[in-house]
């Protein structure tokens, strides 16, 4: 059974990061999300492929919100990173590397 990637529990579990950007000129603002209180939020169980659109109109650029000429919503997405290596770097033995 394969498991759904979807749901802010299973990226917390996978080790997921998810970004959010602001996409308009002269702000260029991203942030990375907070998962785990967004979960504490929205519920672990919260579908963000679901409720993709309903979960970007909730999101606000935090810059663009302390300037009353800017809008801090719209042209906002978000990026999913993969896992990175929860290792420390231990399993590679970089003696063997030359040239760097
Ligand atoms: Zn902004």
């Amino acid at each position: 059974m394969s498991k759904t990637l979807s749901t802010l529990r299973s990226y917390i579990e996978d080790g997921f990061r998810i970004h959010a950007f602001h996409e308009v000129t002269g702000c260029n603002h991203s942030e990375e999300l907070d998962l785990v209180s967004l979960a504490n939020r929205l519920g672990p169980d919260f579908d963000l492929v679901e409720n993709h659109s309903a979960f970007l109109a909730s999101l606000k650029c935090s810059r663009c919100a302390q300037d009353p000429k800017l809008n801090p919503k719209g042209n906002i997405s978000i990026r999913l990173s993969p896992p990175t290596n929860p290792g420390t770097g231990k399993n590679w033995d970089t003696s063997k590397i030359k040239g760097w």
